[in-house]
């Protein structure tokens, strides 16, 4: 049966949604709003990056994600008629889901609406937030029905997860910090023919002063990006492109012979990088656009904001069940997505102004760059994790500093995203830790075995319905395998956070952390 709504998601693009889904787990009855009467349906974002599919992957979409898209294998840059680099994706990132995937962002938002809908949710369109107020115990809202009727309602939390312009931002008066830069760029969703371009393979191509950007998504279409020429844009202001105009940047700039046809979404752009003062006002959030906005080479916005609702999702779950302590919670949510959001911004804008770089010298200093990155392995692997979000590590916030933060560092730390690990189940058949992760918090127990039963899962079990606990004794991992990965050489214990994030972490005796962890985020009326 539906519950109440206790939160209302203004905004059912993959923030809201991917939010809307991880509320459902828990039971929460949610509202979620969006102002057009149908999906805009456009392809946007196309990369999925292996963090945001173990988040998926979690909310029981991952098969869809799977089925419906194109693996994406590398990335290649080109100058003129010759290849200059390529750097493979997937290989050696360390997580359950590690090769990224191109889909169309309109195919990810009707996966996340189809599963929401199935789950006994609504997704109410032609609804658009046009006022909040905050009370003490609620936030009034006003919402506008596509009929013109007005309603005002109360309503318990708000999430204003409603993009780059987000109304619920503009009503809490939150600064949107940053600049709009003045370049424009072009996007076509077009057929390619004639240029022998692997299909799984983003292509960077540059010549002649200037850069194409190709993403294949369908068998024969492409999305091209390219800046528009300074005099172009003069006489064209921010006008759409025309098949023409995509057709000569094409032939001056991209792999030679590629021949464009079949035009679909033709569009301009400017970039804004801008970053939200805060992100919470009281019983009022923001996420994904609302919050931030960037370039979009590097493929990371989508990916951002769906993180963002993994990390607050759980969160105000809990809160709203009447676990742990409220500010904790609430607070950490920005104290830990906003400096991602800052990285963000920061690598897209170094990506976007490396790559179509029109100054001679800037170009000749990134030509010989991208030629050594084509020998250098490591550069590579360093590149190719730092997109797909799997190092990202929470520093700061009162979350993290619950955990006992210094213990351990890099991979396996706290504040970092959990590892895959296998062991011996009782019949010697391979046990996953991932396909275990579950709304709950994980406790990890690597245990000697020589005690009736280890402290840290003594202190858990009071918990259960809202901490399982592994054991994963010696015969179960004879090598140590699983607890060296968790960079543990005697017995310990690691808790994972139902975002897949390590929560604290400790030798076996030293239970202190968990203990304070458990009782300010878990416990029922935790003070
Ligand atoms: C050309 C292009 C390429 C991109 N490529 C990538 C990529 O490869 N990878 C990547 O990760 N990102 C990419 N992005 C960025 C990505 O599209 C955005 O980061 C993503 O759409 C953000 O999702 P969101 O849910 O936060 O906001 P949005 O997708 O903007 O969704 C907001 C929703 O809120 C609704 N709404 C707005 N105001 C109201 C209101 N007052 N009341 C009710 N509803 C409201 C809107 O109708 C909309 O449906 C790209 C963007 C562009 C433009």
């Amino acid at each position: 049966m539906e519950q109440p709504a206790r939160v209302l998601i203004v905004g059912a693009g993959p923030t809201g949604l991917t939010l809307a889904l991880t509320l459902q787990r828990y039971g929460i009855g949610v509202r979620l709003i969006d102002r057009l009467e149908q999906p805009a349906g456009l392809s946007k974002a196309l990369a999925v990056w292996p963090a945001s599919l173990e988040v998926l992957s979690s909310l029981g979409v991952g098969a869809e994600f799977e089925r419906a898209s194109v693996p994406l294998r590398q990335v290649t840059f080109g100058d003129g008629a010759q290849r200059l680099a390529r750097i493979s994706m997937g290989d050696g990132i360390d997580s359950a889901y590690p090769q990224p995937i191109l889909l169309p962002q309109s195919q990810t938002e009707a996966i996340l609406a189809e599963r929401f809908v199935k789950l006994g949710g609504t997704v109410e369109r032609g609804v658009e937030l046009t006022g909040l107020t905050e009370e003490e115990d609620a936030v009034q809202v006003t919402l506008r029905h596509a009929d013109g009727r007005t309603e005002t309602s109360h309503i318990a939390w708000v999430v204003g997860a409603d993009g780059a312009r987000s109304a619920v931002r503009h009503a809490l008066d939150i600064p949107f910090d940053g600049y709009t830069e003045t370049e424009s760029y072009l996007l076509g969703d077009v057929r390619i023919d004639n240029a022998e371009l692997d299909e799984h393979s983003i292509h960077i191509w540059w010549h002649d002063g200037g850069t194409v950007a190709l993403f294949p998504f369908r068998q024969g279409v492409w999305r091209v990006i390219v800046r528009r020429r300074d005099d172009v844009a003069e006489q064209r202001g921010e006008e759409p492109p025309t098949l023409e105009e995509l057709q000569q940047n094409m032939t001056r700039h991209g792999p030679p012979g590629a021949q464009l046809s079949e035009p679909g979404w033709l569009s301009t752009f400017r970039i804004n990088e801008r970053l939200a003062v805060r992100y919470r006002s009281g019983r009022v959030f923001i996420a994904g656009d609302a919050a931030h906005i960037h370039s979009p080479a590097g493929g990371q916005g989508m990916n951002t904001g769906i993180q963002d609702a993994a990390n607050l999702g759980w969160k105000l779950a809990y809160v709203i069940h009447g676990r742990g302590h409220a500010e904790t919670l609430l607070d950490s949510y920005e104290a830990e997505r906003r400096p991602v959001a800052r990285d963000v911004i920061t690598n897209a804008a170094r990506l976007l102004h490396v790559g179509m770089a029109s100054h001679a010298l800037a170009r000749l200093v990134r030509d010989a760059a991208v030629r050594v990155l084509d020998s250098m392995p490591a550069l590579q692997h360093k590149l190719r994790t730092e997109m797909s979000e799997t190092d990202i590590t929470y520093r700061s916030g009162p979350l993290v500093a619950l955990g006992g933060s210094a213990s351990h560092r890099g991979r396996g730390g706290v504040g970092t995203r959990a590892l895959e690990i296998a062991w011996l189940g009782d019949a010697d058949d391979e046990r996953r830790l991932w396909p275990l992760l579950n709304d709950r918090h994980t406790l990890l127990v690597f245990s000697d075995g020589d005690r009736e039963q280890a402290p840290a899962a003594a202190r858990a079990a009071p918990h259960a319905a809202a901490v399982q606990t592994i054991v994963i004794g010696m015969a179960a991992d004879p090598q140590g395998d699983a607890r060296r990965r968790y960079g543990l050489d005697a017995a310990g214990w690691v808790l994972i956070r139902p975002d897949m994030v390590i929560a604290a972490r400790g030798a076996e005796d030293d239970v202190a952390v968990l203990e304070r962890y458990l009782q300010t985020v878990i416990a029922r009326n935790a003070v």
